[in-house]
């Protein structure tokens, strides 16, 4: 039950509630490592490897992105659609800078490095090619370099190199504390016991499961390309951001000046 996720803790049901009051009419979509409350607010979800197709299959000119700050700035840099981002992010690729990035480069010029989009957009722009892990799979199965830098979570990184065992891969991998909760022991004793049993509210669970659906039936193909070419600004909003001013309160009784003065 300690489990948890930087980015799903970031955002609240009625967080997003608050967004869209802001921004009415402009659809949500959400990454998946959200809670089924978010995911209920949602129209759509997407993944790291459907995020820009998601975002383009809406037919709008503007969407509300939510809750990687990273992933909506690499999303936004490959489409003309304007994005409205939000300020979560995941504990371990926001640790990842331009400068370790840099520091390979010159350390082997040759060397091939591979990102994940929740990494920051500078790093983004320091690496040879950025998508979802599946993506990563396909690039080293198809290319084979040599050597390989992997910026991604460590349990992720590892199943990209047991898919290319002929592959030297460096991995200054950064270890999730949440994932490494989640083993299977647990996960059987869980299902035997009925331990940690989590219940959804009926009405969030159906709603959740439309905005997951609907990405579902979009049948991507889901191979993202993050090129991170023209990093651009997007709006980001935060819990501070979407909340109403509290206005003080407007006396109606006329200054004492105002009195003196005859107003
Ligand atoms: S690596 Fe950990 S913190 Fe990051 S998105 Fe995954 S579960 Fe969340």
């Amino acid at each position: 039950m300690e489990a948890g996720c930087s980015l799903a803790s970031s955002i609240t049901g009625e967080d997003v509630r608050l967004i869209k009051a802001k921004y009415p009419g402009v659809p949500v979509v959400t990454y998946v490592n959200t809670s089924a409350d978010v995911k209920a607010e949602s129209d759509i979800c997407c993944t790291s490897s459907n995020a820009i197709e998601v975002v383009e299959s809406l037919g709008v000119d503007r969407v509300i992105m939510i809750p990687d700050e990273y992933l909506a700035r690499n999303v936004a840099a490959e489409t003309n659609v304007e994005v409205i981002a939000w300020k979560g992010a995941c504990e371990v690729h926001e640790r990842f800078t331009a400068d370790e990035m840099r520091a390979y480069k010159a350390n082997d010029p040759n060397i091939v490095i591979l990102a994940h989009p929740e990494c920051p957009p500078d790093v983004m722009q320091e690496v040879d090619f950025a998508g979802s892990t599946a993506a990563m799979i396909s690039y080293v199965k198809d290319r084979k370099p040599a050597r390989v830098v992997m910026v991604t979570e460590c349990s992720m990184s590892d199943n990209v190199a047991v898919e290319c065992p002929e592959v030297h891969f460096e991995r200054p991998c950064n270890i999730c504390p949440h994932m490494k909760r989640i083993t299977l022991e647990n996960i059987l004793h869980t299902l035997q016991t009925g331990e940690h049993e989590v219940i959804i509210d009926e009405d969030m669970a159906r709603r959740a499961r439309v905005s997951v659906q609907r990405m579902v039936d979009l049948k991507t193909p889901g191979v993202n390309r993050y090129n991170a070419s023209k990093p651009i600004d997007v709006v980001i909003e935060n819990k501070g951001s979407i909340r109403p001013t509290v206005r003080s309160k407007v006396s109606n009784r006329p200054s004492e000046a105002a009195m003196a003065a005859g107003d």
